[in-house]
């Protein structure tokens, strides 16, 4: 009866180092990570809202308030392109799935032809697709030509695929070396396992992690985790996205702070993504909307306002992918 007594205890304090051990080796393997082929100690990116930028984990400073162009035709992203630029947009998010990337390169060439911006005052992000993967090399550079642009600020990979995702970032890591790209990341990757899957294989940390964010979805839990390699979160769906923008736009919690502040729904959901840290991308090809969605640096949400917007997280994804 003693001896089995023993064996127990001795069975439970083997189990609990091991619980223990498993959870120091994930977070030192983070940190060692955080830091792997870099000097610098990590920094805490916070947003400047005076200059309405964040410092990436490169150094590199990035917008934080961009024109997204999802669904818009090619003339239809020249358009929005140009008026997002006009309104004093100077992020611009596409993708070469999108089909849209010459419009968007037509909208900026319009913009800096006109004396309206100069291509180094703008940040263009553009997205390699899954099928793109094997083929890394190639996919930037058909970004650059339908761009018409001589380097790209930041590259993400459009999804998680863990079957040949580290060989393409290892693509955009070798564009970056090359100056072909100026920050890279990555898109849609929701468990901090997977996130850890591609650091953990390949060398030059995300600068951002762009995933479905909005106050039915705040990605807190991915937030925390990927700070801990100073990669920023940058929103998509940041109004709830096509279909579902209603349902965000008419939240008692979300309409109450608008009329306290004389603004639309929109613009409180857009100001609550930039005081919470994560970078905002609304899309429209609506020229009203665009110029409304860039006119949210003259109020600003209160302590107690943002904790209501906090509390209305449902941990609810519109998109099924
Ligand atoms: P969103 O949340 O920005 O919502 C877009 C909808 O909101 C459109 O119907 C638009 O007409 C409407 N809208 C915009 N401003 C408005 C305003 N002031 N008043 C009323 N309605 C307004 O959704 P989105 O465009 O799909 O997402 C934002 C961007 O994120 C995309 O354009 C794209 O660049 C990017 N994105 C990335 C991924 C990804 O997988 N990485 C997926 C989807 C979208």
């Amino acid at each position: 009866m003693k001896f089995k007594l023993i064996l127990f205890v001795i069975l439970g304090l083997v189990l609990l180092g091991g619980c223990g051990g498993g959870s120091s080796s994930s977070s030192t393997s983070a940190e060692e990570n955080a830091t792997k082929n870099d000097a610098e100690p990590i920094k805490l990116n916070t947003f400047d809202l005076e200059n309405k930028v964040v410092t990436l984990n490169n150094g590199v400073k990035m917008p934080i308030l961009g024109i997204g162009t999802y669904a818009l035709s090619d003339s239809q992203a020249e358009n929005s392109v140009y008026w997002a630029l006009k309104a004093g947009f100077r992020l611009i998010d596409t993708a070469k799935i999108y089909g849209n990337e010459s419009g968007v390169g037509r909208g900026i060439k319009r913009a800096v032809d006109e004396g309206i911006v100069t291509r180094s005052e703008i940040f263009v992000t553009t997205k390699m697709w899954t099928s793109d993967y094997s083929n890394g090399e190639a996919a930037i550079e058909t970004s650059l030509n339908n761009l018409g642009l001589d380097y790209i600020d930041l590259m993400i990979l459009h999804h998680s695929q863990p079957s040949n995702d580290a060989v393409a970032y290892k693509s955009l890591e070798n564009a970056l070396n090359e100056g072909k790209l100026r920050a890279v990341g990555l898109s849609n990757y929701y468990e901090p396992e997977d996130f850890d899957r591609l650091v953990n294989s390949t060398a030059i940390r995300p600068a951002i992690l762009q995933n479905e964010t909005h106050p039915y979805h705040q990605s807190s839990e991915m937030k925390n985790h990927i700070s801990k390699y100073g990669t920023v979160l940058e929103s998509w769906y940041p109004l709830g996205g096509r279909g579902h923008t209603q349902e965000l736009f008419n939240n008692s919690v979300i309409s109450s702070i608008a009329e306290t502040h004389n603004k639309s729904s929109a613009q409180i959901i857009l100001r609550w993504h930039l005081q919470a840290g994560n970078i905002a991308i609304p899309g429209s090809s609506n020229e009203q909307h665009i110029f409304e969605d860039y006119d949210i640096w003259d109020f600003s949400l209160s302590d107690n306002e943002m904790t209501q917007i906090a509390e209305l997280e449902k941990d609810t994804r519109f998109s099924t992918y």
